[in-house]
Parts: C-alpha cells; sequence; structure tokens
C-alpha cells in the first residue's frame, strides 16, 4: 500500500485553513484538496508491505513517547512548479521542535530499515495541485492562528481519479 505519516491538524487550525482555500478557490483555478485531508506529511513512505506498516506504527510508537504537541504557526503561501500549474501549500514555520519531531520520526524509520522520501523536510499543507496562481497581490486572506499539533497518524493513501483518499491506520498522541 501506499503510506504517509503526518501531522493531523488540530480543530481551529483545520477550519481556518478551510477557509482559507475556500477564499483561495474564489482567486485560483485548481484541484483544490478537501478540508477533511488537509494535514502535513512528515515522512512519505510510497509503497509498505504489511510489515513494514507494522514497523512504521512502532516507530511512531518510540518516536512519539514523551513527546509534547508542536507549534504550528503559518507563515504564508508558497508554490511548487510552475505559477500556471502549481501545487499551492500553506507554508509552517519550522518550529525546532516541529523540525525535531520530523527528524526523529524519520531517525526511527530508518531504524527500522524503512525507506522513505529523504527531500528535506519543507512543514507545509498542500491546499491545491495543479493550480492556475494569478500574479501579483491575492487580496485580503485570512490565514489561521498558531495552533498546537496533537495527533500523528500513519495514513494509507488511495490514489484515484477525482484525488486521493487517506485511511488513517494508526495513531499516536503527543
Ligand atoms: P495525488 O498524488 O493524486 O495528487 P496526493 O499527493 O494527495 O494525491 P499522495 O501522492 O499519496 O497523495 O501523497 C500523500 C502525501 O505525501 C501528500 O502530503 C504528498 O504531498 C506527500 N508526498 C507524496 N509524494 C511525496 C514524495 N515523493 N516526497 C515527499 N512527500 C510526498
Ligand atoms: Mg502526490
Amino acid at each position: 500500500m501506499r503510506a504517509f505519516v503526518a501531522l493531523e491538524l488540530p480543530e481551529a487550525f483545520a477550519d481556518e485553513v478551510a477557509g482559507l482555500s475556500r477564499a483561495l478557490g474564489e482567486i485560483c483555478a485548481g484541484r483544490f484538496v478537501a478540508a477533511e485531508n488537509h494535514h502535513l506529511t512528515l515522512a512519505f513512505l510510497g509503497e509498505a508491505g504489511e510489515a513494514e506498516t507494522r514497523s512504521a506504527m512502532a516507530a511512531l510508537d518510540e518516536t512519539c513517547a514523551g513527546t509534547g504537541p508542536v507549534q504550528l504557526r503559518a507563515t504564508g503561501l508558497g508554490t511548487f512548479g510552475r505559477a500556471r500549474d502549481a501545487t499551492l501549500w500553506l507554508g509552517i514555520e519550522k518550529d525546532p521542535e516541529l523540525m525535531d519531531l520530523a527528524a526523529r520520526v524519520r531517525g526511527e524509520l530508518s531504524a527500522r530499515g524503512l525507506a522513505y522520501d529523504e527531500k528535506d523536510f519543507l512543514p507545509h499543507v498542500t491546499l491545491a495541485r495543479r493550480a492556475r496562481v494569478p500574479r501579483g497581490a491575492l487580496g485580503d486572506l485570512a490565514f489561521p492562528l498558531p495552533d498546537e499539533a496533537t495527533r500523528v497518524t500513519l495514513f494509507r493513501s488511495i490514489l484515484e481519479p477525482d484525488g486521493a483518499r487517506y485511511k488513517p491506520l494508526y495513531t499516536v498522541a503527543l
């Protein structure tokens, strides 16, 4: 199965991200991520078997035991790719605790021989794909207020023609 580890967004933050996404939907064409699918990826495992997902669960237990909530502070919008066909995301501040959590999740995966995408961790919440972002100011957008994330979840991703569906497999509380 296709798997990844992500922070779930706390309720108030998630509501405000959904509001921001709606506002952006008025400005940009694109395939917007459904609000219930918003998340912050910590490690993308890709294809993983039964034994590997079990190991990933153990890695989450090990990482998150004794770890407290981490701060989520929105820093602004960013894009990957071309302006006319971009992945549009909300950047999240590289808070030391967040960076440390991602590094420790990745370290525990490596310690168990699990492979993941090793691109540098850039904390973000993807809002839209294939987005056409207009040039210039985007107007008055309301960004989420800082909040604390308390749930780290191993998700299964099921790719479907109209976008991926995510199924939580295992959650650890911070
Ligand atoms: P789709 O690929 O159909 O657009 P998706 O990107 O939401 O949907 P996945 O590709 O399964 O679904 O990705 C799940 C999560 O992992 C997303 O947050 C995605 O940004 C992230 N991700 C996917 N591929 C990689 C990768 N190679 N490296 C890092 N993160 C990735
Ligand atoms: Mg993808």
